[in-house]
This record gives C-alpha cells, sequence and structure tokens, in this order.
C-alpha cells in the first residue's frame, strides 16, 4: 500500500509539472482550431471565477465541440503531463469546477457541447450534449410538453449536473439526477472513449459502468453527452407557504401533507426566519410574503403537482380545504396560498441574499429526515453557549434532510469572531453533523471546500476503495479537483 501511495505522489507530481503554455496552447490549437483555445487573461477570466468569487488560473481554457475532440485535448494532457478540469455551467459552490492558482491546469470547457438531440417522446428520453444548458432543455422539452423536473436557483448544463449528480427542490417526487440518467458517453483520461448513450431503463448486462461518473466531479472522465429520462409537464402546480408552530413540529406536517397527497407533493422546502430576514434585507425589490415584524422563526414552501389530467382539475381547490384542516389539527399556524410566485421567488434569493452578507459561513448538510429537528436544537444550543451573537440562518430541502446550514456574523459582534475562532465553529458544525449520523457534503460535492471534511469524516477503508477507483480510470490524478485519497 505504501509503495501505491508513493507512486500516486510520484504521479500525481508529474502531473502537474510545469509546461511551456506557449506549446501547450499551440498543440491544442492544431486540434480544436483558433476559437477552441483562450489564453488571453480577459478571455479566460469569466471561466477562472466562480459562483462564489474563488478564482484560479488555467494554463489554458479549452473548448472543444464534439467528443472525438474532448478526446484528443485529453490525449494531449496525456503527452505533455497537464492536469485537466472540467467546466460545464460553472454553478458549482465547492470549488472545484475552476483551476488552482498554479497556472498549470487546462480547464476544457463543455459548453460547446451544446446539441440537443430528437426527443424520444414514447420513451419519455431524451439525448444531449453535456454542455446543454437546463434553460435551454426545459424551453426545448416544453414545446412537446415535456419537463426535465431538476428546479434549483441556478442554470447548469448537463455534464456538470450528472458530475454533481445535482438535487434540487423536487427530488422528494423526483429523485436525484442519477435516476434520470439512462444512457451516458464519457471521456476517460487516457482519450477512451466510453459510449453507453443507452436508452434503457432496465439493463442488468454487466456492472453498470455510468454509475461511477454520476456525482464524481470531474475526478474519473469527462462527460460528453447523456441520455436523460424526462417527465411529462405538470398540468397543474400549487404552492402554499406554511409556517408551523416549532421546528419539531416539521416532520408530523410531511408525513400528514404525504399521506393526504402521496406523490403530488413534490417539494417541501424550509426557510429559516433568519434567512428570510436575509433575503429582504438584502434584495429590498423582493415582494413580501411577511411584513417585517412578522416573518415567522421558520416557513415551509411545499408544491403540488400533477401531470395527469384525473388529479389536476382538484388540486388547487384541496389544498384550500387542506390549508383548513393543517390550521384545525395545529400542524401549521398560518396557510399562506395567494402570491405562488413571491413564494418561490423568496426561496430562490435565499442563497444569493445569504452570499452578500459580510460574515456568512455555510454548508450543504444531510441526515435522516427526523434526525433534522434535533440537529438544528444542538447547532442553536452551540450558538447560545459558546458563540454568543452568531445567527443561525439556515434554509434546504427538508423532505431530502438537506439543510443548507448557514451562519452569519452580524457587525456588531465581528470583532470577537477573529478567522481562528470560526475555523473552530467550523470544525465544531462538521462534528455535529457526524453526531447526528449526516453527510458533510448533501449535494454539492467534495472540491477543495469540503476536503479536509472528506479526510475527517469519510471512514479510511472507502477512503482506500475511492483511491482504487481513481487509480485505475486516471493512473498518473490528472483529472478533476474532487478528492479521493486514501
Ligand atoms: C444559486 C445556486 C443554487 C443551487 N442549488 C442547488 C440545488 O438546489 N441542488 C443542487 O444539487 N445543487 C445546487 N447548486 C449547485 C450547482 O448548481 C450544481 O451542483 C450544478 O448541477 C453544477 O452543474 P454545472 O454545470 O454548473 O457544473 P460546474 O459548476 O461546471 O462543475 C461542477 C463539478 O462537475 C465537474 N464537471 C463539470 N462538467 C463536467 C463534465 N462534463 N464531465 C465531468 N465533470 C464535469 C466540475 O469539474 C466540477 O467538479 C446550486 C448552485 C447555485 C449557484
Amino acid at each position: 500500500m505504501a509503495a501505491r501511495s508513493a507512486l500516486v505522489a510520484e504521479l500525481r507530481s508529474s502531473a502537474s509539472r510545469s509546461v511551456d503554455a506557449g506549446v501547450f496552447a499551440a498543440r491544442a490549437r492544431q486540434l480544436l482550431g483558433q476559437e477552441g483555445v483562450l489564453t488571453d487573461g480577459a478571455q479566460r477570466a469569466p471561466f477562472e471565477r466562480d459562483y462564489h468569487g474563488r478564482s484560479g488560473r488555467a494554463l489554458a481554457v479549452l473548448l472543444p465541440a464534439n467528443t472525438p475532440q474532448v478526446a484528443a485535448v485529453l490525449q494531449l494532457c496525456g503527452e505533455c503531463c497537464v492536469a485537466a478540469v472540467a467546466q460545464s455551467g460553472n454553478t458549482g459552490l465547492v470549488g472545484a469546477s475552476i483551476p488552482d492558482e498554479s497556472g498549470q491546469q487546462a480547464l476544457i470547457s463543455l459548453r460547446r457541447l451544446d446539441t440537443i438531440g430528437p426527443l424520444d417522446a414514447a420513451n419519455r428520453s431524451i439525448t444531449l450534449g453535456g454542455g446543454v444548458r437546463m434553460s435551454h432543455l426545459r424551453a426545448h422539452l416544453a414545446a412537446d410538453g415535456f419537463w426535465f423536473p431538476f428546479d434549483i436557483a441556478a442554470d447548469p448544463c448537463v455534464g456538470g449536473m450528472i458530475a454533481s449528480n445535482t438535487g434540487g427542490s423536487h427530488l422528494m417526487r423526483y429523485g436525484d439526477v442519477r435516476g434520470a440518467v439512462l444512457g451516458l458517453e464519457a471521456v476517460l483520461a487516457d482519450g477512451t472513449i466510453v459510449n453507453s448513450l443507452k436508452s434503457l431503463r432496465k439493463d442488468n448486462s454487466g456492472f453498470d459502468c455510468k454509475q461511477l461518473f454520476i456525482g464524481s466531479g470531474g475526478a474519473l472522465g469527462v462527460i460528453t453527452g447523456a441520455v436523460l429520462q424526462v417527465q411529462r409537464r405538470p398540468l397543474a402546480r400549487v404552492s402554499a407557504l406554511l409556517v408551523p408552530p416549532t421546528h419539531a413540529d416539521i416532520p408530523e406536517l410531511l408525513s400528514w401533507l404525504e399521506r393526504r397527497y402521496g406523490d403530488l407533493l413534490i417539494s417541501f422546502e424550509g426557510m429559516s426566519g433568519e434567512a428570510i430576514r436575509c433575503a429582504y434585507r438584502e434584495l429590498p425589490a423582493l415582494r413580501r410574503c411577511f411584513s417585517a415584524d412578522e416573518v415567522p422563526d421558520y416557513a415551509v414552501l411545499i408544491e403540488l403537482a400533477s401531470s395527469g389530467e384525473f388529479q389536476a382539475a382538484a388540486l388547487a381547490g384541496d389544498l384550500r380545504t387542506a390549508a383548513q384542516k393543517m390550521i384545525e389539527l395545529s400542524l401549521a399556524r398560518e396557510v399562506l396560498t395567494d402570491d405562488e410566485s413571491a413564494f418561490w421567488a423568496l426561496r430562490d434569493a435565499i442563497p444569493q441574499a445569504l452570499m452578500k452578507s459580510p460574515r456568512v459561513m455555510t454548508f450543504d448538510v444531510a441526515f435522516a429526515r427526523s434526525a433534522l429537528p434535533p440537529f438544528r436544537m444542538a447547532v442553536k444550543r452551540l450558538l447560545e453557549t459558546r458563540y454568543p451573537g452568531i445567527r443561525l440562518a439556515d434554509f434546504g430541502h427538508f423532505a431530502d434532510g438537506g439543510d443548507h446550514l448557514t451562519v452569519l456574523v452580524p457587525d456588531d459582534c465581528a470583532r470577537a469572531y477573529p478567522p481562528l475562532k470560526l475555523m473552530r465553529l467550523r470544525v465544531e458544525l462538521y462534528d455535529l453533523v457526524a453526531e447526528h449520523g449526516g453527510s458533510f457534503s448533501a449535494e454539492h460535492g467534495i472540491g477543495p471546500l469540503n476536503e479536509s471534511a472528506y479526510r475527517r469524516y469519510m471512514p479510511p477503508e472507502i477512503r482506500r476503495l475511492h483511491a482504487s477507483i481513481k487509480s485505475l480510470l486516471d493512473p498518473a490524478a490528472r483529472l478533476g479537483r474532487q478528492a479521493a485519497a486514501p
């Protein structure tokens, strides 16, 4: 094992050995043409900065236009001992979609692989290039009465969504992206094209290799295309904003709604009062669902949808009856139903508003549903007793056990919390996540941001297994910024 670790270390260092940027770019241009290689700083800049404003520096930005070109540039990277990072929509949140600061990693952008293939309406599936934007896919499907049910407050691309195994606010009903991938095409680090663009829902004819690439954060291969399962577009969608008596009552509210609506319940999103107040403070133009002095401690946004004609007509009327019942049964203190677009605008504005706060710490954690309220109580106790003044401003996909745990350090206590103290808080919060049986990364992956948590909380035998898979597919450790080390 020690010998193998030494070999991996040697290969890693050779992967990032200094290369002549001019020579590399010239060879890349022979493969991709002039327009396929960006070396100018201003042209590279948008690819080198991520959503959070973290930045790196690429040796060159490569823009292949098809799968053979992706294979050719990966071969070139191999010959030149250059590490490569794949990028699709660049909406990832763990710093893994941009190169590091060395100026030695090539960035492979998939945005030119944006072909939308024919929709197979009978099979409810569609073949897509890895660079197809979610917004384009949705617009394309809508024309034929279909829908790709992954709603998030960003506009990623197919390849990045698969590499991140995106969840979103409809996961409780439709699952994560993994469940929607019927077929996949990827290019390995040595340039081998693995084409498994099948449209099958059932296929037990061997190990299901496509699963390796889903959620791999670009560490095992570059995803160039996929066949995705799509859904019929809902004929009716209704939303309501609920105020539960306390956070601890939410699991009972969720169970009640699941019993009443079954599969028609497609979203159950939680928002803390502090997160709502932050959205109203930072984005004054946002339409108010609650007046300033009426923001509750916690609110839940639910959505019901039906793509079947049978149920669609009844949905809106029944939600009003259910609202009455939830109040009578003390499952909710308040139920708002009259301004649905404002409810979702508020939900989507929260991540953006929190990022505008000057001192904010964010986590993306997940639990068994029943463990969420005790975890949240434990966080509140920790903050009150050891970090007074710091506020909990979490939100998330409650039905999936997800919590975008966020803490804000207000101006008036900023001096009490120098960076070292906040680092200690970060570790204590991660330890609480582990104590409650949770995951330190629910949806966003590992990347540089979560690498230390990966090493601290992932059992060594699983890390060794990850490293074995990595060394099989990418023996020189040239791909991606996702940790996979023993
Ligand atoms: C406002 C906001 C809200 C969000 N909400 C959610 C949410 O609700 N649920 C959720 O799950 N995520 C959410 N995200 C995170 C993010 O949008 C998803 O992870 C997204 O699916 C990433 O896709 P992308 O195309 O932007 O990938 P990128 O950001 O380009 O890349 C993400 C990762 O995938 C790798 N990668 C990219 N393309 C490829 C490829 N073709 N082949 C191999 N590897 C590749 C990259 O190297 C990187 O590691 C949110 C992000 C933002 C900014």
